[in-house]
């Protein structure tokens, strides 16, 4: 392993960081752009890939739910979260991770409605179990700078979605992606979900969305990025126009948080948004990248 040079380090990436810091991250000129396949479905190339379902996976009957409507709709995969980092540790039991269970679910519902599954994992000793049911690893924005457990969940083989943490740079961003993908994985999707800033214009909103962080991260990165507009926002009134614009930002896919019921989530209530509005937006996201990149959501 060369020895790396950390001389000057700074917020943003320079030159030497992209030589020396994230060589198989880096795009090796202007077009290299990672494209690859999971479970049949395409990153990186013409398909802006949609992910959508609950923050949580709250039940059999909701999970069974959602799937059903959000396939008929045009997501590709189903999200939602059996495993949770919840930010407070006083919840009532309705209100808890549904952990094994809820991955229980989530295989009935990735069975019954054929759709693909992305949902997170928070600790190395649950990589097997949740990978019995994930397409897709999703490393959430609290532990993307944990650095044993990035390695342990690139060593599983799984294609993983790395969340970008709502403080960190994008050179910190691609530093964990580089471990990952020199852990030999290379079926690698980044994802940007909103950062701490002064002003996020609502009492109830915690973030921003960082669009330009897309076009920067294109600048430098061949990996896929996708954006959610649900965690950035916090706000289901902002969800459609963010959204959109996302997909005029040049993002490879859309990550969307949908309940039958979105004000009586048991995680979120604000952000997430109904069936009628995830057909309403993906239809619409759909004309932007059809007019604009020649790319199609459904
Ligand atoms: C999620 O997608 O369910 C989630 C917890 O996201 P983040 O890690 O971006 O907060
Ligand atoms: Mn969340």
């Amino acid at each position: 392993m060369k020895n790396i040079e950390n001389k000057f380090p700074g917020k943003d990436v320079s030159k030497e960081d992209i030589a020396t810091k994230f060589p198989l991250c880096a795009k090796k000129h202007k077009n290299h752009k990672s494209k690859f396949k999971i479970a049949g479905v395409e990153f990186g190339g013409k398909n802006i890939p949609i992910f959508a379902g609950p923050n949580m996976v709250e039940s059999k009957k909701l999970i069974l739910d959602i799937a059903k409507n959000v396939k008929r709709n045009g997501a590709h995969f189903l999200r939602g979260g059996a495993f949770k980092p919840l930010t407070f540790p006083y919840r009532s039991n309705k209100y808890t991770e549904t952990r094994e269970l809820g991955i229980q679910w989530l295989k009935e519902a990735k069975k019954k409605y054929k759709i693909p599954v992305i949902t997170e994992v928070m600790e190395s000793k649950y990589i097997p179990l949740v990978s019995e049911v994930a397409d897709i690893l999703q490393i959430g924005s609290r532990n993307m700078q944990n650095y044993p457990f990035l390695i342990d969940c690139a060593k599983s083989g799984k294609p993983i979605m790395l969340k970008r943490h709502y403080g960190s740079s994008l050179r910190d961003w691609l530093g964990a992606a580089e471990y990952i993908m020199l852990h030999g994985n290379r079926k690698l999707i980044l994802c940007e979900r909103g950062v701490s800033v002064p002003h996020t214009h609502r009492e109830t909103s915690r973030f921003l969305i960082d669009l330009q962080v897309v076009a920067a991260a294109k600048e430098l990165t061949h990996l896929p990025i996708v954006v959610d507009p649900t965690h950035a926002t916090f706000w289901r009134p902002w969800v459609e126009s963010m959204s959109l614009a996302s997909v005029a930002a040049g993002a490879d896919g859309i990550m969307l948080e949908v309940h039958p019921n979105p004000s009586k989530a048991a995680v979120d209530p604000l952000q997430s948004i109904n069936y009628q509005e995830f057909k309403k937006i993906t239809k619409k996201m759909d004309v932007i990248a059809k007019k604009i990149y020649r790319r199609k959501i459904i």
